[in-house]
């Protein structure tokens, strides 16, 4: 039997465009839907550098790009500070770097807004001791560590909080029109095997990398070109900030510290399907080689693991063919009844995570004026739920926690410090959770055993406990420990190959993980 379900808004995509969109909508009142084929920020947003832009980055090439930054980075400093860690950054300009880059550099700054100060490249290596000695100057910027999923996640919360319904495993497969008008969509539940019918006023299509598919599901086309980027992350944190090469943006110029390990990112090519992005080795070995401009000896350091990421770029004046790299950052919104003569959908493409509340603003602006009402956006001055008290995310308050008060509550992962009782409460939370899904919330299984000695102790207790039957708990550890062994393959040398091999051991040899009854 098919569900029918009613809104104002309906959500398509649920990465950061979208639930800053529905979080967005439903703080001007609106009824919101959001929708995603899978779990929240599993696309790009999941699959992302981690980096909040300060503007720098742009400055040269995309001043209007940069300026956006550095606008969205004060404001996201303010409304959603507990997904923010207060890193700063360095831009240095290394051996191999044209010194004339760094007058232009600091030229462009002011004009973008970018705050920054040059500091001799003594202070630069004092404050971060591996940083390259050769460095000939530096320049300190307000670049931050964000965390994706905390922050989708906290503007699904308060869209729910508002009343939204938010929707994960449930893909879009039609759009239904009433002559030029998109009026609702067919969706599938995944977890129950049906088909959901939503009556919208205004369908948003914030798919990413995947809304010129989305787009064609009402007739409409939308020149999205994907553009894929590989990232790797060692094991600890190798910078205490962000450290990015002084030049015009390449390959491998930017070493982003995240939660406990550092990541050096990223490649960017494109590509025809935004499914289809899986790293090679030969990208892996480029992006280690690199990082030991920035941070010498970087390329010895364990690799945990390598994911790549499909950037949802809408060449606007670019030529055909041109560099990817020379596609503005900024976005588009795109409303379809002025374009393509079909009213009620609007697409938002393009962009940054840093800027996805200025992208949420202006496409529910757009949707305002396909229904012709007016209800002024509240995003800058609104906390994001669990930022109220304006503290940013640090490393070490985890630890001190854990530490104190949590002696008697066994650890699951030790790696990520992930107790028992935590996980119980998260699976709580989230009923239907699978075990990548409570990764995503806890991070058990993102350190460097990779699972190996927490996922069959995860799963086992959640079987104990009653949230996984014996089938569901059999097939979920063994999708999981699939995914995992999907992100080592390419970097499987040393430290990391020594892990694989035990991990092995355990999941294959002792456990028989591969031939589990389910
Ligand atoms: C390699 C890389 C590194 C990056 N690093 C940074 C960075 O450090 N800092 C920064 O600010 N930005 C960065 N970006 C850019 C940033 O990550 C993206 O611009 C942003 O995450 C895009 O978010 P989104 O919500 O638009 O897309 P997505 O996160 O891809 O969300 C789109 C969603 O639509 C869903 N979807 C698709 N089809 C359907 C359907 N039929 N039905 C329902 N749902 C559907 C997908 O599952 C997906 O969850 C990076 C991008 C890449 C590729």
């Amino acid at each position: 039997m098919t569900q029918a379900l009613e809104c104002q808004i309906l959500v398509i995509g649920g990465g950061s465009t979208g639930a800053g969109v529905a979080w967005d909508a439903a703080l001007r009142g609106f009824q919101v839907i959001l929708a995603d084929r899978g779990d929240l920020a599993t696309g790009t947003t999941g699959r992302f550098h981690g980096l909040l832009h300060s503007g720098g980055r742009y400055v040269v090439r995309d001043p209007g790009g940069a300026r956006e930054c550095a606008q969205e980075n004060v404001i996201l400093r303010r409304v959603a500070t507990a997904a923010i860690e207060d890193t700063g950054g360095l831009f240095v300009t290394t051996p191999i770097d044209d010194p004339d880059y760094a007058d232009r550099f600091l030229a462009a700054c002011p004009e973008a807004e970018v705050a920054v100060e040059e500091i001799s490249p003594g202070e630069a290596v004092r404050r971060e001791p591996r940083l390259n000695p050769k460095i000939r100057r530096a320049f300190s910027v307000a670049d931050g560590s964000i965390d994706s999923w905390k922050l989708v996640w906290s503007c699904a919360q308060g869209a729910e909080q508002l009343g939204a319904r938010i929707l994960p495993y449930h893909p879009v497969t039609a759009l239904v029109r009433d002559g030029d008008r998109v009026v609702g969509a067919r969706l599938h539940d995944l977890r129950r095997d049906q088909d959901v019918e939503v009556r919208a006023q205004c369908v948003v299509n914030a798919a990413g990398a995947w809304s010129g598919q989305v787009a064609q599901l009402a007739g409409c086309e939308v020149g999205v070109r994907p553009g894929k980027g590989v990232m790797v992350a060692v094991n600890h944190r190798l910078a205490h900030s962000v450290v990015n090469r002084c030049h015009l943006t390449g390959d491998g110029d930017i070493v982003v510290p995240s939660h406990s390990v550092s990541v050096i990112g990223t490649t960017d090519t494109p590509v025809e399907d935004p499914d289809d992005i899986e790293p090679t080795r030969e990208e892996v070995a480029a992006m280690m080689e690199a990082a030991d401009v920035l941070l010498p000896g970087f390329s010895q350091s364990r690799a945990l693991r390598v994911w790549s990421g499909a950037r949802p770029l809408l060449p606007k004046a670019a030529a055909a063919g041109a560099d990817d790299r020379a596609i503005s950052r900024s976005h588009t919104v795109l409303r379809h009844s002025e374009r393509d003569g079909v009213a009620g959908f609007v697409t938002i493409a393009g962009g940054k995570l840093t800027t996805f509340r200025l992208m949420a603003k202006d496409t529910v602006d757009a949707v305002c004026g396909e229904l012709g009402v007016e209800r002024a956006c509240t995003t800058a001055e609104t906390p994001l739920p669990g930022s109220a008290d304006h503290h940013y995310y640090r490393l070490p308050d985890h630890q001190e926690e854990f530490e104190h008060g949590r002696a008697d509550d066994p650890i699951v992962c030790e790696c990520e410090l992930v107790s028992r009782s935590e996980l119980l409460a998260a699976a709580r939370r989230h009923p239907k959770a699978t075990l990548d899904d409570l990764r995503r919330q806890l991070r058990v299984g993102m350190g460097p055993c990779q699972g190996g000695f927490c996922a069959f102790r995860t799963t086992g207790i959640l079987h104990h406990e009653g949230a996984y039957d014996r089938a569901e708990a059999n097939a979920g550890l063994r999708a999981f420990v699939q995914e995992r062994w999907k992100g080592q393959r390419p970097v499987l040398w040393g430290q990391q190959l020594r892990q694989a091999r035990l991990d092995e051991w355990i999941l294959q040899g002792v456990l028989d993980v591969e031939h589990l009854p389910t």
